[in-house]
């Protein structure tokens, strides 16, 4: 069985994210990215798979700029085997990216495509469930652990009212939640090692997609919290409370 693993490039979770002075997206010159924290668990994943042996092949795919090409890099010295670059120069919605991983999943043939449950810039959570549509494969998401037995799976998912045990058939979609694993570090030799993988690029006319797009108009920052105050006595916490119309 092979695995296909979408992994996205993001703005790093620790860097303190500002917008363009015309509000048009966000500052990305100078910044540090980073693979989606998300897709890194999907890959450790995969990874934990192939080596219970219950897969044979990890394939990587990003879509986006030439710069994408340095995550992958990161995710063929986690142990991916092979990677694949989807290049075009606009950041693509996840239709779009949904579309371009179920033509994959027709040429690779996949039994598990494993992705990140959001990515971190935009916080959308659409581009799983959206490829398990259009291939018509059952889809698991919010995973926090997963178990495969031959030709079936069964995924913990994390919801909102605790835990959800749900058991499908593969080939099937898997989105990762954070208790999933704890991705591996990088070691140096495998940052060497890495060279030597299979990188393949390839345009984004070659999937010959027209679908729509969105346009961003403009982002707003969200408003300034206010300072807080200290109050001395439950009394004056209640007169202060009162004072706000919060009670
Ligand atoms: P989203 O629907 O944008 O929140 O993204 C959910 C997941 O889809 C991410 O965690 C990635 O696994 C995958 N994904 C989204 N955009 C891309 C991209 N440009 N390249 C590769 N994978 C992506």
């Amino acid at each position: 069985m092979k695995i296909l693993v979408a992994v996205k490039r993001v703005i790093d979770y620790s860097v303190r994210v500002r917008l363009k002075p015309d509000r048009t997206g966000v500052v990305t010159e100078g910044v540090k990215m980073s693979i989606n924290p998300f897709d890194e668990i999907a890959l450790e994943e995969a990874l934990r798979i192939r080596e219970r042996g219950e897969a044979t092949e990890v394939v990587v795919v990003s879509v986006g700029s030439a710069e994408v090409q340095t995550q992958l890099r990161s995710a063929l010295a986690m142990g991916a085997d092979r990677a694949i670059h989807v290049e075009t120069g606009e950041a693509l919605e996840p239709l779009w990216v949904a579309h371009i991983l179920h033509a994959l999943v027709g040429e690779i043939g996949p039994g598990l495509v494993i992705l990140g449950k959001q990515a971190i810039d935009d916080d959308l959570g659409q581009t799983g469930p959206m490829l398990a549509a259009l291939w018509g494969r059952p889809q698991a998401t919010f995973v926090s652990k997963l178990t495969l037995e031959g030709s079936s799976a069964r995924a913990v998912r994390e919801v909102d009212h605790g835990l959800e045990t749900l058991d499908f058939d593969l080939p099937a979609v898997v989105t990762t939640d954070l208790r999933l694993n704890t991705p591996r570090f990088i070691k140096m030799p495998d940052i060497m090692k890495a060279r030597q993988k299979p990188l393949e690029t390839r345009p984004l006319d070659a999937f010959g997609l027209d679908l729509p797009r969105l346009a961003i108009e403009r982002l707003e920052p969200p408003p300034e919290r206010a300072a807080g105050i200290r109050v001395e006595t439950v009394a004056e916490l209640v007169t202060r409370l009162h004072e706000r119309g919060a009670v």
